[in-house]
């Protein structure tokens, strides 16, 4: 296996098969083409990868069919089987920890030390939690009228595409995998074209599981290319789609004109964090401030509408913005690190696009602005305060270290302001009062809610969103309803 250094740091990185997954086999592309991933620390290639196309993706669906075939290994294995492989995969994901922290580290400029605990951690829990559900999932027998017999079984959907992004690559890998393999599923997978590398990582540790050839196809490539090939597909029966809400669109408008595959979006957002005056001000600052920094602000529901009450207003504005001063931003491998570059070049424009919206319309700098450094795509943290809901930083998904803080006066208030979005994916709010608390829980119209914490997330609890965030949950119970078709049988007695 090649292994690259990364630079600042001269860290050791083991590389995976730069070649597609496709019925168990590591090929080339059938166009022969390979395109380069960057570590956006530095912008220089890490290597290049081979990159598919609607041939390739046709190849995998077919793969993906013979794997789905009521005959073939897959469909004939035991649910506890399927359990077991899940488990076997998480074994072997713990194994390579430090490596996959690495490779996810390296290709998209998250910190080491939090790709460690984080990302790399939590891609492990949710395989495990999908493997206790494989043989879980179960009808009923229902009482219908007559002498019949009828119950429902939870059969699998089919061949699944899915497309996931690159803000946390193992991570909507892992709540993409977890629940279409528990319920027996196929699948077609397009990594984002940023980050492919953790993808091919955790395909070849699917192989050395055992899972059957296949059922998990990975084909690392471009949207517009292999992702509207799997989206437009007449073979495949349902697309799942984590990334931008324009893209959403796209899916789902393929769909449409296609064969009707199911479709599950998990798109964007631009989040309230409302913080009450009687709060725990510290806690609040600092979660505040987490909410929005975390993964290089780089979050779908990162907490971008910082509602704050006026009696605390200026206190919260000036501790928020000394705590984005202290940010420490940096080298992704010096443990020290809290924030580490913007994903790609693209994107670097994009905030700092945004930041100069900012002052253009009137909005007060109180922290950052500005580029980090010389090289690769760091952005200083940056917060600006007396925003106003109709500025574009408080209306627009920005994706990047952009805090935005907003006054507000009353409980009612601020309920109207938070829902004056077409997004609803989650919601924060900061009181030391149950009523304020239950009151925006209720009132605000998001898929999540956290009360005194931010991103708090377990592979238990549902997520996804109101509006237009998205179509349907992940994880949990509730995500494994996306991956199953329910089919009614009746018996003459
Ligand atoms: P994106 O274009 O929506 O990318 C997400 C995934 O969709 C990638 O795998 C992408 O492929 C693929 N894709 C792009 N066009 C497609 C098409 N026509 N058909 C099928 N698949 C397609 O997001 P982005 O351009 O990377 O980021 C742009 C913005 O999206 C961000 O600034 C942010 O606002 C939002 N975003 C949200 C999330 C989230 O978690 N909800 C994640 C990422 C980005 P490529 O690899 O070629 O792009
Ligand atoms: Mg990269």
């Amino acid at each position: 296996m090649a292994t690259v250094v990364a630079s600042p740091s001269q860290t050791q990185v083991t590389l995976p098969s730069t070649k597609l997954l496709i019925n168990g086999q590591w090929v080339e592309a059938v166009s022969g083409r390979r395109f380069d991933t960057i570590n956006p620390a530095t912008g220089e290639t890490i290597c290049n990868v081979a990159e598919a196309d609607e041939a390739d993706v046709n190849l995998a669906v077919k793969a993906a069919r013979a794997a789905f075939h009521t005959k073939a290994p897959w469909r004939r294995m035991s649910a506890s089987e399927r359990g077991k492989l899940l488990n076997k995969l998480a074994d072997l994901m713990e194994k390579d920890a430090d490596n996959l922290a690495r490779l996810e580290s390296l290709d998209n400029g998250k910190p080491y030390t939090i790709a460690k605990a984080a990302d790399v951690a939590l891609s492990i829990a949710c395989y495990r939690y999908y493997a206790g559900w494989a043989d879980k999932v179960q009808g009923k027998t229902i009482p219908v009228n007559g002498d019949y017999f009828c119950y429902t079984r939870h059969e699998p959907v089919g061949v699944v595409g899915q497309i996931i992004p690159w803000n946390f690559p193992l991570l909507m890998q892992a709540w993409k995998l977890g629940p279409a393999l528990a319920t027996g599923n196929t699948v077609v997978m397009k990594p984002a074209e940023q980050t492919p590398l953790s993808a091919l990582r955790v395909s070849e540790l699917i192989q050395e599981a055992g899972f059957p050839d296949g059922v998990v196809n990975m084909l690392p490539g471009y949207g517009p290319t292999a992702g509207a090939a799997i989206s437009r597909h007449m073979d495949i029966d349902k697309v799942a789609f984590t990334g931008s809400t324009e893209v959403g669109h796209l899916i789902m408008q393929a769909a449409a004109e296609t064969n009707l595959k199911r479709v599950t979006l998990e798109l964007g957002g631009k989040s309230p964090n409302i913080i009450f005056a009687d709060a725990d001000m510290d806690a609040a600052i600092e979660g505040a401030h987490f909410a929005l920094f975390f993964n290089q602000g780089q979050c779908c529901c990162a907490g971008s509408r910082v509602f704050v009450e006026e009696k605390a207003y200026d206190e919260f504005v000036e501790r928020s913005a000394a705590r984005a001063k202290k940010r420490k931003v940096g080298d992704p491998f010096d443990r020290r690190t809290e924030q580490g570059p913007q994903v790609d070049d693209a994107q670097f424009h994009k905030v700092m696009s945004y930041i100069d919206s900012g002052v253009k319309d009137g909005a007060r700098l109180v922290a950052g602005g500005e580029r980090h450094g010389d090289q690769g795509y760091f952005i200083q943290p940056t917060v600006f305060a007396d925003v106003q809901d109709n500025m574009k930083i408080a209306e627009e998904e920005i994706f990047g270290p952009v805090m935005s803080i907003i006054k507000f006066k009353d409980m009612d208030e601020v309920i109207d302001r938070a829902n004056r979005t077409m997004y609803g994916l989650a919601a924060g709010v900061w009181t030391r009062d149950i009523g304020k608390a239950l009151a925006i829980s209720n009132g605000v119209r998001a898929g999540t809610v956290w009360v005194n914490c931010y991103d708090v997330f377990d592979a238990a609890a549902p997520f996804g969103g109101f509006k237009q965030s998205g179509i349907g949950r992940e994880l949990g119970e509730y995500g494994l309803q996306q991956y199953t078709e329910v089919k009614t049988v009746t018996m003459k007695l």
